[in-house]
């Protein structure tokens, strides 16, 4: 069901994780370049699938973030990549642990547009589909970064790492800011009153080989329904998948406010298997909200404000403060 005159709304988010205060501004900077790329998109007419691959792939390209360029290494020393994307009409995508493809989520969303039968594409035969559908192909070191070598060389006498480390504030503690995670996502809402979700990632640091997380999975990752809203996630991935994070924070908004579906489904993920990471959440009507129970969670969004003009906000929750902090 869309809405011919919705007012448009469009939110990143940047990952939920103890985000060490030296990369704070780089977070910042990144969403808000991204949450204004995007919203650009719907302000010329774009739909919300247009504005959220757009904002996604721009924090693809970004290396402060652990999606496309600077993702981390796997236990290997390998990147592979997910990502997925979510029309509001259900038409969805993944592809997972693959190499070579320079934004995964465009891939995700080619296929939604060739209407490629699969929901998920994995491994080789993502990379065959992304040429197959002319989606931009890289050298498969394209998405190294500096940064991330060191961060895979310093972990490698770690004996104890667990994938929930990152998102754990105690645990991100200890492993100081090695414990690194900064997942990408975005929600939109276009003119029409049309949703989509994008969610990317180069996965957990230090993943065993072939694991897959929920940034793929539609449900999971990412989730959109015309009728409801959108919502993109991060966090432990298990976690995630084991509640169905993103549907669970849609369908909430049968019964809550934006703000309190996304509160919700984030409690509920951690009584259930304490789990812990963050959300993204838009719905048909009102600002968008977050929500996290790690350390902290880089957002931002733009909506028009009442007069018609764009506002937007960029926030970086503080360890331990119960309201966030803009900055
Ligand atoms: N959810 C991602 C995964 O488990 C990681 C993250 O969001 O930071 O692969």
């Amino acid at each position: 069901m869309t809405r011919s005159s919705a007012i448009p709304a469009l939110i990143v988010h940047g990952g939920a994780w103890s985000i060490p205060s030296d990369e704070l501004d780089a977070h910042r900077e990144g969403c808000r370049r991204a949450a204004r790329a995007g919203f650009a998109v719907l302000e010329g007419g774009g739909s919300a699938l247009d504005a959220v691959v757009e904002a996604v792939a721009l924090l693809e390209d970004d290396p402060t973030f652990n999606a496309g360029r600077g993702a981390h290494l796997d236990a290997c020393g390998e990147i592979v990549l997910d990502a997925g994307a979510m029309r509001g009409d259900l038409a969805t995508a993944g592809v997972a642990a693959v190499r070579g493809v320079r934004n995964p989520v465009r891939l995700a969303r080619a296929m939604i547009e060739a209407r490629t039968e699969a929901v998920l594409l994995v491994g080789d035969a993502a990379r065959d589909e992304a040429a197959r559908l002319l989606v931009e192909l890289c050298a498969p070191d394209h998405h190294l970064v500096e940064r991330e070598r060191a961060r895979f060389l310093a972990w490698s006498g770690e004996r104890e790492w667990k994938l929930a480390a990152p998102f754990d504030p105690a645990q991100a503690t200890r492993f100081d800011e090695r414990a690194a995670s900064d997942t990408v996502g975005a929600v939109a809402r276009d003119r029409e009153g049309r949703f989509a979700a994008a969610t990317s990632t180069g996965g957990a640091p230090r993943k065993p080989a072939g694991r897959v997380g929920d940034s793929p999975i539609p449900s999971a990752g990412f989730y959109a329904w015309d009728r409801l809203g959108a919502a993109s996630t991060t966090g432990h991935g298990e976690s995630i998948l084991k509640v169905a994070l993103a549907l669970r924070a849609v369908e909430g908004l049968e019964r809550f406010s934006t703000r309190v579906a996304a509160e919700a489904a984030i409690a509920e993920m951690f009584a259930r298997c304490g789990g812990r990471g963050g959300l993204i959440l838009l719905a048909p009507e009102g600002p968008p909200a977050f929500a996290h129970n790690t350390a902290h969670m880089a957002v931002a969004w733009v909506t028009p404000d009442e007069a018609g003009a764009t506002t937007g906000r960029e926030i970086l929750r503080e360890p331990g403060n119960s309201e966030p902090r803009v900055l």
